[in-house]
């Protein structure tokens, strides 16, 4: 008997008429012989709503009673998918992460899986029963609720599937598959068939935010296919795997992500000499704020200029310990920008392409695109620029390169 996991995200179980359609889709696999684990999210927008009631009390709110508040969507669409689906004449039994033994670091808010003890769950299958599993969510080992970060429960599905040695991880989302963009973005964008790991992996740590990166790299690591799927039509999808002859003919670039969660500091006028940058940033990273990327230019006069970019969540806080580093070494003028995005086009066919760059700021300036700061690696380019360009920069870039072909 095949081990299938499928997971469901939370505009896919938004209600409870779309719970019961689920629990037909979860029958179906059922009926066909196999046994079945289900992971889900929380409710759409409930994440939000609880982390929001929490935001009221402190706006920087963050730590374990803030995991043992947002884990609680996904109690809530566990038990009504399990109730639903004995309602329709199945066995079926709906478990925490804690009770499917799903032990993370203690990491709240955003915790490392580290083991799972697969046994709970394939004795309930063993006994016949269809497992619903709440994804987003663990527990250490002291028995503190986790939880995985957002998105999170696509992370949780690979796990259970690689836990369960499951031959692939369905996703089941609100459209088709992986797109060369956004699909709501750009009308032109194309659904993709197959794509490596490594691509996938980029593209979702860019913005592209159908999969959890965390969740494609485990995938990638213990080699487990992950497949996204509509819920609500019928299709193969986009598998993505390790690597695959038809990915590795196909286009220089894959896809173009954006990410709008970040945000922009400058500090102006730092004297250019050795240790600056460590001096800049070490408050920063003291403060466990992620830089991503960094630019530093010097002038004339010998002074520099210092700008990177950081979570929009924590751009106060590292606002606030760039203008301290200013006083320590009498910086001309700490400046910030908490209204950009990061544009990043993908692909490993870029790694024997020249050119591509170029082309990207030329077909940027054309259309009056300013740009703000630019980062480059063997398979992607990211550019920062204003918000308000987001849909522009991304529509003609698509087009420029072919992707709507
Ligand atoms: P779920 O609630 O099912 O986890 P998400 O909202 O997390 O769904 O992810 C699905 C969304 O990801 C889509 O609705 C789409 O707007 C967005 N998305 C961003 N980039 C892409 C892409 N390249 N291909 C497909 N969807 C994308
Ligand atoms: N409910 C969580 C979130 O909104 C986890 C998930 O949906 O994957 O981030
Ligand atoms: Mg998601």
């Amino acid at each position: 008997m095949a081990i299938i996991v499928q997971k469901y995200g939370g505009t896919s179980i938004g209600t409870v008429d779309k719970i019961s359609l689920v629990a037909d889709k979860i029958i179906v696999e059922k009926n066909n012989g196999n046994d079945v684990v289900v992971v889900v999210s929380a409710m759409s927008g409930e994440t939000d709503k609880l982390h929001n009631l929490a935001k009221i009390i402190n706006p920087e709110v963050k730590g374990r009673e803030l995991d043992v508040l947002i884990s609680t969507g996904e109690q809530v669409t566990i038990s009504l998918l399990a109730l639903t689906l004995v309602e329709k004449g199945y066995d079926a039994i709906s478990l925490t992460g804690s009770q499917a033994g799903i032990i993370t670091n203690n990491v709240f808010n955003k915790a490392r899986i580290e083991s799972i003890n697969n046994s709970v769950i394939k004795n309930y299958l063993n006994s016949g029963k269809i497992v619903v599993v709440a994804g987003f969510q663990g527990v250490t080992e002291h028995g503190d609720i986790t939880t995985l970060g957002r998105g999170g429960s696509d992370t949780s599905a690979v796990a259970i599937s690689v836990a369960l040695d499951a031959k692939e991880c369905q996703i089941f989302t609100d459209v088709d598959g992986v797109y060369t963009t956004d699909p709501r973005i750009s009308p032109g964008a194309k659904k993709i068939d197959h794509i490596t790991s490594e691509e996938m992996l980029e593209l979702s740590s860019q913005g592209s935010k159908v999969l959890q990166p965390r969740a494609v790299e485990f995938a990638g690591k213990y080699d487990v296919g992950i497949r996204v799927l509509s819920t609500f039509e019928d299709g193969t999808g986009t598998l993505i795997s390790k690597d695959n002859k038809q990915v590795m003919e196909k286009a220089i670039i894959s896809g173009i992500a954006f990410n709008k969660d970040e945000a922009q500091l400058t500090i102006r006028g730092v004297p250019d000499q050795p240790g600056i940058a460590s001096l800049i940033l070490g408050p920063i990273a003291e403060r466990n704020i992620d830089v991503d990327m960094i630019v530093q230019n010097v002038g004339e006069d010998g002074l520099a200029n210092f700008t990177f970019t950081v979570p929009r969540n924590d751009y106060k806080e590292a606002k606030k310990s760039l203008l301290e580093s200013a006083k320590n070494f009498s910086a001309k003028k700490v400046i910030g920008n908490d209204k950009i995005v990061k544009i990043s086009m993908v692909g490993v066919g870029m790694r024997t392409h020249a050119g591509i760059a170029s082309k990207m700021f030329s077909v940027l300036a054309e259309n009056n695109i300013n740009i703000s700061m630019i980062s480059t690696s063997e398979i992607k380019i990211s550019i920062v620029t204003d918000e308000n360009n987001l849909d522009t920069a991304v529509n003609v870039l698509h087009k420029a390169f072919d992707l709507d072909k």
